[in-house]
């Protein structure tokens, strides 16, 4: 009963394998995705960018227009202060030309800014492409180890699938019958016992339970149902024999405590004082 079980947790592990498996061959899609969405959101703000950089620039032609047109105004008002007849005319003609002034000293001020935002936009502009030369590149490398990577999985997905089938074909029908009704629930059926106790739900096996499991005996956990599995290689509680904690030599140690020897675990009735 004990090569059943150790076939059953073989089995089990083997399935544990191929599913992290598929889970890894399922991420290399996901991880380019991820490379290839950061690419197109910085590609995005670049084409934001390259717009408002060509709108500073619109705008700022339009702002050397205006101030054309208003020097030339200014000229024309200056020049026509030589035939003034009355005072009106003298005072709505200054009134011109101190509004034409303001207005030229406004519009410089918007084109200062306008080329300090330039500056900014530039600099920006410069930090995008360079961010995209980077993206590009560390999509390529995404491409190629996951070429790779899937390619060594999918041969040892191969190896696994084969391993696995070979194992469930070797398996007694019931033994797997209650396997697979089991793991059908979500759970993973087989739990190894380590130091009497159920390694998925902890729970405590009974001693003449575990006597009988150590020696080979098919049983379930009493509390969650699984096949429970003795592995002397994996459970190392019956190999070593920790001192008893709290019980120290009141003076010095005269001798070593003799030991029980090497207990190998073959003799179920083994117990520890
Ligand atoms: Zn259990």
């Amino acid at each position: 009963m004990h090569a059943e079980l150790a076939k059953l947790a073989r089995l089990q592990d083997t399935e544990q394998q191929l599913l992290a498996l598929k889970t890894q061959l399922a991420s290399y899609s996901s991880r380019i995705r991820a490379h290839e969405t950061a690419l197109a959101e910085t590609t995005q703000q670049l084409e934001k960018n390259v717009k408002a950089l060509a709108k500073e620039s619109s705008s700022r032609r339009g702002m050397e227009l205006d101030t054309e047109d208003l020097r030339q105004k200014n000229a024309r008002y200056r020049a026509q202060l030589d035939g003034i007849q009355s005072d009106g005319q003298m005072k709505a003609l200054e009134h011109q030309i101190v509004f034409c002034k303001q207005e030229i000293d406004r519009i410089e001020e918007l084109e200062f800014s306008s080329l300090v935002e330039t500056e900014a936009l530039e600099t920006r502009q410069r930090l995008l492409h360079e961010t995209i030369a980077n993206q590009n590149q560390a999509l390529a490398n995404e491409k190629s180890a996951a070429e790779f990577g899937r390619a060594r999985d999918e041969a040892q997905l191969t190896q696994l699938t084969s391993e696995r089938d070979a194992v469930r074909s070797s398996i007694d029908d019931s033994l797997l019958a209650n396997y697979d009704r089991i793991s059908a629930a979500g759970k993973l059926p087989v739990a190894r016992v380590e130091g009497q106790r159920c390694s998925a739900c902890q729970m405590m096996v009974r001693p003449q339970r575990w006597n009988e499991i150590r020696e080979g005996a098919l049983h379930f956990c009493e509390s969650c149902g699984r096949f429970l599995f003795y592995d002397p290689a994996v459970d190392l509680s019956d190999a070593i024999h920790l001192p008893p904690a709290g019980k120290k030599p009141a003076g010095p140690a005269k001798s070593s405590p003799s030991g029980h020897g090497t207990a190998t675990g073959s003799d179920p009735a083994t117990r520890e004082d």
